[in-house]
C-alpha cells in the first residue's frame, strides 16, 4: 500500500484556469479583481466587514500589531502553545511577550489565568484558536473591555469555524487568517487581516498599501496619492488571489469531507476502547472545522513509539509546537513561570494525516495501527 503522507494540498480544479485569467487580464499586480472577489466572499459568507487579502498570515500579524501602535515596552499576553508568528510580530514592534498556559482540556489559551497576567503596560491580548476550536471569546472580550485592552484573533487554523454562532475572525478587534498550504484552505502561501472594529479600517488600509493612501485614489477620494503613514507590501498578487479563489467557490465541499474523514477517525478511535491516548474534546460553546485531528498521549515516550509504528507502515504523523517560552530566541526574555500545560501538549500531542483526498480504507488502516501500538504498549 502506498505511503500516506501528513498532508497533500488539495485542488479544486479551477486554481490553473483562475490563474490564466488574472494573467491575461491585464493586471497581475494586488488589490485586483480576484482580491475583491475574495473579499467579498468573506463578506457574504461570515459578514466580515473589512477584509485584507495578505502574503501570509504573518503578514495580517504584522499589520495587526502596526495598527495597534504597538511599542518597545508593550506587553501583549498570548498562548505559548503557538506558532512563532504570533508571538514575533509584536516582539519586531518592541513588545514584551507575557506567556499564558494552555487549557487543561484543550491546547487553547486558559482563559482563566489572563487577567493575573494584566499590569499596566499590557496593550493586547492575542487569542489562538487552536485547530480551529474557538477560544471564550465572550469571556475574553469582558476581560478586554475592563481593561481597555485590545484583542487580536490568530484564526490562521479557524476558518468556517464558529464561536456561540459567532464565525471566528469577526469576534476580536482584529484578525488574521492563513491559507498557507497545511490550511483548510489553501494559495500555497496567503493570508488575510479581518478588521473588525471601524476605528482601524482607514489605516489598515493604508498600511497594507505600503503607508499610501492609494485605494483612497482608486476610489476617487484623493486627487492624487501620497506616503501618509507607514506601512508594507502586504497585498498579495492575483495570481494568489485566483488560486484562492477557486478554494473558497468550494469551501462547503472541503469542509464537508475534511469533517467526514474526522469522524471517522473519532468513531473508530472510541470504538476501539484506547489506552494511553485520548481524543481531542471540544469545549461546549466552540464548533469543529475539522482543521486536524491530534490525539494527545499518555508520555513523550508512547508518542515517540506511536509516530515510529505509524511510519514503519508508511504513515506520517507529527507533532506540534515546542513550548516558545522555552525556545532559544525567548527563553531568557521569559519571565520564567512554569507553563505545565502548554509543555504537556508540547510533549505529547500528536497530529494525524487529513487531507481532502484521504480514503476511508486508509483512514481505517490508520486506526488500526493506533489500536494495535495502544494494545501492545501496556501489555
Ligand atoms: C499557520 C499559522 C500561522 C502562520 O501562517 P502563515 O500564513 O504561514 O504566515 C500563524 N499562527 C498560527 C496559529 C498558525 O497555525
Amino acid at each position: 500500500m502506498n505511503n500516506i503522507p501528513f498532508n497533500k494540498p488539495y485542488l479544486t480544479g479551477k486554481e490553473a484556469h483562475y490563474i490564466y485569467q488574472a494573467v491575461y487580464s491585464g493586471k497581475i499586480s494586488g488589490n485586483g479583481i480576484y482580491t475583491k472577489k475574495c473579499h467579498e466572499f468573506f463578506n457574504d459568507k461570515y459578514g466580515f466587514e473589512q477584509c485584507l487579502l495578505t502574503t501570509s498570515c504573518t503578514d495580517a500579524l504584522e499589520m495587526a500589531a502596526i495598527l495597534l501602535d504597538i511599542k518597545e515596552g508593550d506587553e501583549v499576553i498570548m498562548p505559548s502553545y503557538t506558532f512563532v508568528s504570533t508571538a514575533n510580530a509584536f516582539v519586531l514592534r518592541g513588545a514584551k511577550i507575557i506567556f499564558c498556559d494552555s487549557r487543561i482540556d484543550h491546547p487553547g489559551m486558559d482563559e482563566s489565568q489572563i487577567e493575573a497576567l494584566i499590569t499596566l503596560k499590557t496593550k493586547a491580548i492575542v487569542v489562538v484558536h487552536y485547530d480551529g476550536v474557538a477560544c471564550d471569546m465572550d469571556l475574553v472580550m469582558d476581560i478586554a473591555n475592563r481593561h481597555n485592552l485590545y484583542v487580536v484573533e490568530d484564526a490562521a487554523q479557524a476558518i468556517d469555524s464558529y464561536y456561540k454562532g459567532r464565525p471566528l475572525g469577526g469576534i476580536g478587534h482584529l484578525a488574521a487568517f492563513s491559507f498557507h498550504e497545511t490550511k483548510n484552505i489553501i494559495s500555497g502561501e496567503g493570508g488575510m487581516l479581518v478588521v473588525n472594529a471601524p476605528e482601524f479600517a482607514k489605516r489598515a488600509e493604508i498600511i497594507w498599501e505600503k503607508g499610501t493612501n492609494r485605494s483612497a485614489f482608486f476610489r476617487g477620494e484623493v486627487d492624487k496619492y501620497s506616503w501618509v503613514d507607514v506601512g508594507s507590501s502586504f497585498l498579495p498578487s492575483e495570481l494568489i488571489s485566483a488560486f484562492l479563489y477557486a478554494q473558497l467557490e468550494n469551501l462547503d465541499d472541503i469542509q464537508q469531507k475534511r469533517k467526514q474523514h474526522w469522524t471517522q477517525y473519532e468513531s473508530e478511535l472510541k470504538g476501539g476502547g484506547l489506552t494511553g491516548i485520548q481524543l481531542p474534546q471540544l469545549p461546549p460553546f466552540a464548533s469543529n472545522n475539522a482543521h486536524m485531528f491530534y490525539l494527545l498521549c499518555e508520555s513523550s515516550q508512547f508518542r515517540e513509539g506511536l509516530i515510529d509504528h505509524l511510519k514503519t507502515s508508511g504513515v506520517y504523523a507529527v507533532f506540534h509546537y515546542l513550548s516558545l517560552h522555552k525556545s532559544p530566541f525567548y527563553l531568557n526574555k521569559h519571565d520564567g513561570r512554569e507553563l505545565p500545560e502548554t509543555d504537556r501538549y508540547s510533549e505529547n500531542l500528536v497530529r494525524l494525516p487529513l487531507y481532502y483526498q484521504l480514503e476511508a480504507n486508509q483512514i481505517t488502516k490508520i486506526t488500526q495501527l493506533i489500536i494495535q501500538f495502544c494494545n501492545s504498549y501496556h501489555n
